[in-house]
């Protein structure tokens, strides 16, 4: 049996951001990830750059896999052009995990191709590891969410490819909101350095499939790779010796889609508690305490995002009214934008 101080379940972006928060802080970690490589999870690699005080640059800590920087996004519905200004980061995922990566390795241990299989008495198996502390980034199936007692969330499903054939303004990103396009979701043009990340998703499975079907014919010969995405109110994010962060807790703005800069914000808190839990050998841990700090920071940012997406796509049914609604919403976080970055 090995035992260790931390271990961290999933190498996706909240994972690595933890191990990197907590090499910063002199913390070792063991980091098990089931796959050989990072970016293993699809995603449309858009990062919302300022979220509730935070700055993505800040909390990466570099610049690497940074392909873009877009200020403008063009929402299309039945009804017409809707522009919102809001400071999206184009990112490299994969180049921005192996930083994290790479950051994080000089305070802890990264293990790839380890796939935890089973949560017993504490201990992950088949590895027989048994840490103080569990910390569960291990997306949306998460095995530790299991091991903690707490219900999986509420899932959307999305795919999406590289394209090079994509004829629109590759300074913005671009939007579809039309119900003969995918219902109760959107479908995504985000121009990257060289080429497009184009995709779709929606709340519903059976809509899902239909709306991917039409973008699929729209856009042949692509790769598409696609996932579940968390589109819930946050859940309880401890139970046992166990925390959880990113997917695994549903952090992620349900009117989106996005969890990134959110996963990385709990990951920063979730450290800095681990920090002072540390402090007296894990005796004491209070998740209470995190769980409280991250619902201050995120949990209304949250769950405005979760009920805007009920109202938006379950209570309002009239494609009219939803882009009207849109529209006061892209002209509110227009000017809220414009004002934090003094545009
Ligand atoms: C198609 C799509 C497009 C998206 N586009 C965007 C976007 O543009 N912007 C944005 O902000 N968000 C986007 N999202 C959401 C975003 O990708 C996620 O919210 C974010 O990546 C969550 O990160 P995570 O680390 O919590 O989970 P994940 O990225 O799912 O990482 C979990 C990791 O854990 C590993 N793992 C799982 N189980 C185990 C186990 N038992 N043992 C070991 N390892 C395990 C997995 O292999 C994985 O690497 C998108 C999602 C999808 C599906």
């Amino acid at each position: 049996m090995e035992k260790c101080d931390v271990a961290i379940v999933g190498g996706g972006i909240a994972g690595l951001s933890v191990a990197k928060f907590l090499a910063e802080k002199g913390i070792s970690f063991i980091l098990l990830e089931e796959h050989n490589d990072f970016f293993k999870k699809p995603c449309g690699e858009g990062v919302i750059q300022k979220t509730m005080g935070y700055d993505f640059y800040e909390l990466y800590g570099s610049k690497k896999g940074v392909e873009k920087e877009v200020w403008e996004t063009i929402i299309y519905t039945s009804y017409g052009k809707i522009s919102v200004e809001m400071p999206v980061v184009m990112t490299d995922k994969r180049a921005v995990e192996a930083e994290l990566a790479r950051q994080a390795k000089k305070g802890g241990e990264i293990r790839m191709g380890e796939k935890v299989k089973e949560i017993k008495d504490g201990i992950l198996l088949p590895q027989q590891i048994k840490p103080k502390i569990i910390i569960g980034a291990d997306g949306v199936f998460s095995i530790v969410r299991r091991y903690a007692g707490i219900k999986k969330p509420k899932c959307g499903m999305a795919v999406e490819a590289y394209s090079n054939e994509v004829d629109l303004d590759n300074e913005k990103c671009h939007v579809i909101m039309r119900k003969d396009v995918v219902k109760y979701g959107y479908a995504w043009y985000f121009p990257k350095k060289d080429k497009w990340n184009i995709g779709v998703g929606s709340l519903k499975k059976k809509y899902f499939k239909e709306g991917f079907e039409k973008f699929k014919k729209k856009n042949p010969g692509k790769e598409w790779r696609g996932a579940f995405v968390p589109l819930d109110k946050p859940l309880k994010s401890y139970g046992k010796n166990a925390i959880l962060i990113g997917d695994a807790a549903a952090h992620v703005l349900a009117t989106l889609g996005a969890g990134i800069t959110t996963s990385m914000i709990v990951a920063n808190i979730a450290a800095s508690h681990i920090e002072k839990w540390a402090k007296n050998d894990y005796r004491n841990i209070e998740a209470t305490l995190f769980e409280k700090e991250w619902r201050k920071t995120l949990g209304k940012y949250l769950k405005y995002s979760y009920y805007v997406k009920t109202l938006f796509f379950d209570v309002v049914k009239s494609e009219y009214l939803r882009h009207k609604l849109l529209a006061k919403m892209c002209r509110d976080t227009t000017n809220y934008y414009r004002k934090i970055m003094k545009k």
